[in-house]
């Protein structure tokens, strides 16, 4: 099979578990958006997943977003909305802004400090997410979530942030973004998925925003996100295959 086969074979089995989950949980395949995450993958991948609709792509390095990015622009028609969802180190702001559509990964205020300024100096909005930890597990990023419920310290601090986030000129906070554990059992990601969708409604409720969207799952545990409130899945390998690095 050609590799071009390959991905759009993929494609519609991803798809397909997007709409059978729409359908187990009473949603609309128009409310959960595919997010292919085409990173450490060559631009030919890239091509062939446009190919079959494929309009959001996700990367992760700025080094890499900075070569395959503008090259994909140019080989094609249609726009492509690029989603920058890895962390960003402070002095890689910079290149954030002209790339990217969205970003996912906003993981503290003073990243979001940076994109504010240099976005409202482009005359750019950036639509970000801010990305909470609720699953508690140290080495992610993110702003503390895990006892959210329990802990009134800790919701407060994250109100106050996220209030001060959607203050920010030149961005456009549009949800949360998150990633559950890595389990073998997709099941047990449930409580982490329900738990940031609770977090959504009491934040927006409290601060009277809209946070639209719920950017979570990921190939392992996509269709339970999806069952538990996710609009945009991030899936990497389950549509380009395993990555070497
Ligand atoms: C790599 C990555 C993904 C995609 O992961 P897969 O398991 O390959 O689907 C999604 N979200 C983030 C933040 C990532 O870094």
């Amino acid at each position: 099979m050609s590799r071009e086969r390959e991905i759009a074979n993929n494609i519609d089995e991803v798809q397909e578990q997007i709409a059978l989950a729409c359908a187990r949980a009473g949603r609309s395949v128009d409310d959960v958006k595919l997010v292919a995450v085409s990173k450490t993958k060559p631009i030919e991948d890239i091509l062939a997943a446009t190919k079959v609709g494929i309009r959001d792509f996700g990367e992760n390095r700025i080094e890499e977003a900075s070569e395959k990015i503008p090259a994909v622009n140019d080989m094609l028609d249609q726009t492509v909305v690029w989603h920058m969802i890895g962390h960003i180190q402070s002095r890689k702001a910079r290149d954030v802004v002209p790339l990217f559509a969205s970003v996912h990964s906003v993981d503290s205020l003073k990243i979001a400090r940076k994109l504010s300024s240099l976005a409202s100096e482009e005359g750019k909005t950036l639509n970000v997410f801010a990305e909470v930890n609720v699953s508690g597990e140290p080495q992610k990023y993110g702003f503390e979530a895990s006892n959210w419920q329990i802990d009134a310290q800790q919701f407060d601090m994250l109100q106050q942030t996220i209030s001060q986030i959607a203050q920010l000129p030149g961005l456009k906070l549009v949800g949360l973004m998150t990633m559950a554990p890595f389990v073998s059992d997709a099941e047990r990601t449930r409580p982490v998925f329900a738990s940031m969708a609770a977090l959504r409604s009491e934040l927006a409720s409290k601060l009277a925003i809209s946070l639209p969207h719920l950017s979570m799952g990921m190939t392992n545990d996509y269709t339970v996100a999806i069952e538990e409130g996710a609009t945009m899945v991030r899936v990497g390998t389950a549509i380009f295959g395993a990555r070497n690095t």
